[in-house]
Order: structure tokens, then C-alpha cells, then sequence
């Protein structure tokens, strides 16, 4: 792995720190199980419009990568490039085409859930595109080659495509406009309660191993600390809300857990 190197001292002990905040995050969040999104929410908490909340809380991405990356001290690197756009691409339909997909006109996301996830998306994106832009060590185009690069290259896509398929079918349960819950069927849904889940972990996993860096494996790390505890939180609430739930789906490894 490329080793943080430089003489970036904030960077490196900023991202020392950041990868022993997800620890603590995921541990956090596996104990105290905080109800604050989706079918969890506690009402009456300070809230806006679920879907400006999504636009919000991914925005950063999209406006900080220029800004890191672009303006960097290193120069342009056709390998870099192509990590960083993975990046975007990503986030571009996180902010600009899947909040205006779900199907939850009427509700609403908490403040707190927000205000975390903009300042998630500030550090990750900067830890990451800062990196691609000044400190990274000079890829060569072979890289597009090398086994880092063609096993961690299917991962993402097998994942994007996971993740997207999983959203799609969750998206179309509520086709006739209501704003409650069925049990879905389809996919990777077969095998576990949060494909969408899954696919995001496999894709973050996937863009680490193409780009064999810790900002990317830190990133990797924080996608399993958010979603894996959320994953569990739903696959209990499936089988507390739904009698007939099949019993042998797991919540987010098929087989597994
Ligand atoms: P959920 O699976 O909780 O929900 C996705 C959408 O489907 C929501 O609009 C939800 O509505 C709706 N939905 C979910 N289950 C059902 C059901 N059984 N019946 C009807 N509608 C349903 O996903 P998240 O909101 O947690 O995440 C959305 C996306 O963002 C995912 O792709 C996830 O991977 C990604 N994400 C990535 C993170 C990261 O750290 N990289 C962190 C968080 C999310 P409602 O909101 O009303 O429950």
C-alpha cells in the first residue's frame, strides 16, 4: 500500500485520526443503535425535507473534489484522474439523480443526520481528493494493468451495479405513492435484507483495492461502520414488523450475517 508519505503532518495525523474515529463510530453505533433516519426516526426532532436532506448531504462532494483535487500541487496524472472521476461519478448520482428517485415526498430527515453527513462528506472528500492531488505517489499508466487495478475495478462496478439494482427495487415498492414498508423480493434480496448495503460496502472496497491507498481504505472502513450497523438495525426491524419474513435471508453477507 502507498503509505501516507510526505511531510503533510496535518494530512497524516488527520487521517490517523480519521481511521480511529470510524472504529470508534461503528462500535458506537452497533451499541447504542440511534433511531434517527428512515422507518427508525424518532418524531419531533428538528428536521427538513428528506429529500433537500439528501441533495445537502452529498453536495459536498461533488463542489470539494475540484477544489482538492484540481488544484493540486502534482500533475495531472491520467491514473489519478481515473480514480477521482470513479469518485464523482458516484456522487454526481448520489446528489443530482437519487434523491429525486425515492419515493418520500412527505417526509422528513433530522437535522443532526444531516449537519453528520456534510461534515462526513467534507473530510472524507478531502481526505481523499487532497491526496489524489498533491501527495500521491506518481502512478504509472501500467497501473490500468496491474491486479490492484482490474480486481478492485470489477469490484466497484459489481458493486455500483449491487447498490443501484437494490435501490431500484426499493424505490418501486412505493410506485402507488404511499410512504410505508413492504417486504422486497428480487436480486440480492434473496439472500440478505440490505443488498443496497452490500453493494455500497463491495464498491468502496472495490475503489480502495484499485487504488491501493489508506485514504481509499479508510474510506472502505467508514462505508462498513455506517452501513453494516444500519443493515443489522434493518434486518431486525423486517422481522419485528413482518411475520412472514423469509427466515433464512441474513442481514447484509449473504450466508454470513
Ligand atoms: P434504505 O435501504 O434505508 O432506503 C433506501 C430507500 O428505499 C429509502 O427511500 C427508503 O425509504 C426506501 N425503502 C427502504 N426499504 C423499504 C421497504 N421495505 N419498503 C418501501 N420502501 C423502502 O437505504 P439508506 O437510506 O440507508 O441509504 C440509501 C443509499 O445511500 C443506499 O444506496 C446506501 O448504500 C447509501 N448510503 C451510503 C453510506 C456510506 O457511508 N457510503 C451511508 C448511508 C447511505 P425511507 O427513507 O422512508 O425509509
Amino acid at each position: 500500500m502507498n503509505e501516507i508519505i510526505g511531510e503533510n503532518t496535518f494530512y497524516n495525523y488527520g487521517l490517523v485520526s480519521w481511521i480511529g474515529l470510524s472504529i470508534i463510530t461503528f462500535i458506537f453505533l452497533i451499541i447504542r443503535k440511534p433511531k434517527t433516519y428512515g422507518r427508525h426516526i424518532i418524531k419531533d426532532t428538528l428536521s427538513i425535507n428528506n429529500i433537500l436532506g439528501w441533495f445537502l448531504m452529498e453536495l459536498p462532494t461533488v463542489i470539494l473534489v475540484p477544489y482538492f483535487f484540481l488544484q493540486g500541487s502534482l500533475d495531472y496524472n491520467l491514473v489519478t484522474l481515473s480514480f477521482i472521476s470513479l469518485y464523482m461519478m458516484h456522487y454526481i448520482n448520489r446528489v443530482f439523480v437519487f434523491p429525486f428517485r425515492i419515493r418520500t415526498r412527505a417526509k422528513r430527515i433530522p437535522l443532526l443526520v444531516v449537519m453528520s453527513a456534510i461534515i462526513f462528506n467534507v473530510f472524507n472528500t478531502y481526505f481523499i481528493a487532497y491526496y489524489f492531488g498533491n501527495l500521491s505517489p506518481n502512478y504509472d499508466i501500467s497501473w490500468f494493468y496491474s491486479p490492484y487495478f482490474i480486481i478492485g475495478f470489477i469490484l466497484f462496478i459489481v458493486g455500483a451495479y449491487i447498490n443501484n439494482q437494490s435501490d431500484t427495487i426499493l424505490i418501486n415498492l412505493r410506485k402507488d405513492a404511499e410512504n410505508g414498508y413492504k417486504v422486497p423480493f428480487g436480486g440480492l434480496f434473496k439472500y440478505v435484507s440490505c443488498p443496497n448495503h452490500l453493494g455500497e460496502i463491495i464498491e468502496w472496497i472495490g475503489f480502495a483495492i484499485l487504488s491501493w491507498s489508506l485514504p481509499t481504505f479508510a474510506f472502505a472502513l467508514w462505508t462498513i461502520a455506517n452501513l453494516l450497523p444500519r443493515a443489522i438495525q434493518h434486518h431486525d426491524w423486517y422481522h419485528n414488523n413482518f411475520e412472514d419474513y423469509p427466515k433464512d435471508r441474513k442481514a447484509v453477507f449473504p450466508y454470513l450475517l
